[in-house]
């Protein structure tokens, strides 16, 4: 208890004791308040997605979009993931909340499609717990069933340090997902511990380069060298590979002399609700297929 607490730290006879002790419980219920609300906040419809275009760096053409979760949370407001993806993994609830982000991901997708917008790719998010999980597979499965979406627009974006957890395993569940049809892409490269020996039994189609290896693109030469150094090693192992992150001219030009394919970030697009992004994608199609159905594929 709060009071409790703070009366031991007064007798500990230091000053500031009472002061973090009082911080902490602070923050300690603030979480124990989101866990709570957690629990309810799927069923009560408290989630939503916003997704981010993807673009090739050299057309700027939206092959793609990345879905990011958002919690309206009822006192907080919108919060963003960090603030509650590691409680859902401690608490278990990831389960529940992965599920709906992979279920809205690809009715949301497939709904696009049906509204006759060019094809596009959807890039959800898979944390630790819910990719060690027996039944992802299952899961994955059943959202492509559910919302008609084809496999192949659908890629799962998995973190380097969940793969070599259990290099093994990982890389047969990778095989399985593969073998569905939809593709795999790591996040985050550069920033967790892979073995590069690892990378190339990975079943993967896209590096992505993390942010904090874009940011100062330009301006160190440190970032560059290993920017430029995960372009090479993910051509020389035939994959494509990304920039998240990228925010400035400077960054891009930089990407593109380098001969990085994709890129994602504030320069091109913020993340959008969608019907912001079905409004950027109708002003991409030339007008002669703006209406519906009739539009090719421009892909
Ligand atoms: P991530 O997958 O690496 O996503 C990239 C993050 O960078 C996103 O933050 C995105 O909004 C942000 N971002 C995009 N462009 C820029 C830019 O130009 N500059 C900067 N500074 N940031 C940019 P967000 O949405 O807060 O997501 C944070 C992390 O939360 C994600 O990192 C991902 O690991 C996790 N996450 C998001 N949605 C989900 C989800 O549905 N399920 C799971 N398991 N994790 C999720
Ligand atoms: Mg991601
Ligand atoms: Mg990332
Ligand atoms: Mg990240």
């Amino acid at each position: 208890h709060a009071d409790t607490a703070m009366y031991r730290a007064k007798d500990t006879g230091k000053n500031n004791c009472q002061f973090y002790t009082r911080e902490m419980n602070a923050t300690i219920e603030r979480k124990l308040h989101l866990l709570e609300g957690l629990r309810n906040a799927v069923d009560d419809g408290q989630f939503q997605l916003v997704y981010q275009p993807k673009v090739d760096l050299r057309s700027g053409h939206i092959f793609g979009v990345e879905a990011l979760v958002r919690w309206a949370h009822p006192e907080y407001g919108l919060l963003g993931p960090d603030r509650f993806i590691p409680l859902a993994e401690e608490s278990g609830m990831i389960f529940a909340l992965g599920e709906w982000v992979l279920q809205t991901a690809c009715r949301q997708n497939q709904l696009w499609q049906e509204a006759g917008l060019p094809p596009l790719r959807i890039s959800v998010n898979v944390s630790p717990r819910q990719f060690e999980e027996q039944r992802l597979v299952q899961r994955v499965a059943q959202a492509l069933e559910e919302s008609g979406l084809a496999p192949e627009w659908l890629e799962l974006e998995v973190t380097e340090g969940v793969i070599m957890r259990d290099l093994q395993q990982a890389v047969a569940k990778m095989g399985e997902l593969r073998a569905m049809g939809i593709s795999l892409s790591i996040d985050d490269f550069g920033t967790g511990y892979s073995s590069l020996s690892a990378l190339k039994s990975f079943p993967i189609s896209t590096l992505k380069i993390d942010k904090s290896f874009v940011r100062d693109l330009g301006s160190n030469a440190g970032d560059e060298a290993i920017a430029s150094s995960i372009i090479g090693l993910a051509h020389q192992l035939r994959l494509r590979v990304i920039a998240e992150g990228v925010e400035t001219e400077e960054q891009r030009a930089f990407l593109r002399h380098n001969g990085c394919d994709e890129m994602q970030g504030y320069l091109f697009s913020r993340p959008l609700a969608p019907e912001q992004l079905r409004q950027l994608l109708l002003r991409q199609m030339p007008a002669s297929a703006g209406l519906g159905r009739l539009a090719p594929a421009l892909a």
